[in-house]
């Protein structure tokens, strides 16, 4: 059941510049967990909107959305769509969306188009608890929007080789923005994910990974799961497309490991 006491919901931005390690794949998985007692709204600011057909909106059912919102003046309670999980809104990613990067280059306050959109959309908003944003695999416009509207970021990260280059840039970048445009914005997390135990480059990557970021490192791991990566091909999350795959519940034990992880982090900010 959703807790009648939240405030104002915590906006999450999923982000990495490298395509491919799994964002959308956790953002659809881990709301869809969290929706079990959350109430969860998921932007697809990605204009591949992987995130949108991987909750069963198909291309040309998705209408407006994320470019709507993000340059047009719909507000948000006309554009977001129920999902098959109860609890789990989508905005999905229109077909404009990939025009999208260019025009935000020419208008005012073009890193603050989606904060300022969903600040403008307090009463939709209030009846959530968690708003995740899908970034597109760069650091562009888009992603910048994300982390400006954000609170929080969580890094996907594949357990490869150079993964911890790569997450340098993102980090970089997050600090950057918190120095100037969002002094709230915090890197609250790493998810390694599409972990092979059989490859032993997987265990290296983790522990470099946890030798250097410690405990901004989930304890919770993503395995390598073909349950995973059939799911969105049925327009589903991997809970509902096959409930017992190792897929699902590693996702079970990440939105657990989560509301630890936020209730924490309440206590430390009362
Ligand atoms: P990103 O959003 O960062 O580009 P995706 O979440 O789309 O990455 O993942 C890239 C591809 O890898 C997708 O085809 C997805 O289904 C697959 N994938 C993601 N996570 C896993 C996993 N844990 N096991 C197997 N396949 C995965
Ligand atoms: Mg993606």
């Amino acid at each position: 059941m959703p807790r009648p006491d939240h405030g104002q919901p915590r906006i999450i931005a999923l982000a990495n510049q490298k395509g491919g390690v799994g964002k959308t794949t956790s953002a659809i998985n881990l709301a869809a967990a969290l929706a079990a007692d959350r109430r969860v709204l998921l932007i697809d600011l990605d204009p591949q909107g992987n995130a949108s057909t991987g909750l069963g909106i198909a291309r040309h059912e998705r209408g407006a959305g994320t470019y709507a919102a993000l340059i047009g003046d719909k507000p948000l309670a006309e554009l977001t769509r129920p999902t098959a999980i109860p609890n789990l809104t989508l905005l999905p990613a229109d077909t404009d969306l990939a025009g999208a990067e260019v025009e935000l280059a020419g208008i005012d306050n073009r890193e603050r188009r989606l904060a300022d959109t969903l600040a403008a959309a307090g009463d939709v908003l209030n009846g959530q608890d968690y708003i995740f944003i899908d970034c597109p695999p760069s650091l562009g416009l888009l992603t910048l929007n994300a982390l400006v509207a954000a609170q929080s970021v969580l890094v996907p990260l594949q357990c490869e080789f150079f993964a911890l280059e790569g997450v340098s840039q993102i980090t970089r970048t997050v600090e950057r923005v918190a120095r100037g445009l969002n002094a709230g914005l915090t890197l609250d997390g790493i998810v390694l994910t599409m972990y092979d135990r059989r490859n032993n480059l997987s265990e290296l990557v983790a522990a470099d990974v946890r030798a250097f970021f410690g405990a901004k490192v989930f304890d919770t791991v993503i395995p390598r799961n073909i349950r995973i990566s059939e799911a969105p091909s049925h327009g589903m999350p991997v809970l509902l497309y096959d409930f017992r795959s190792p897929g699902a519940q590693a996702y079970l034990a990440l939105a657990a490991e989560f509301l630890k992880r936020e209730r924490a982090r309440k206590r430390t900010a009362a």
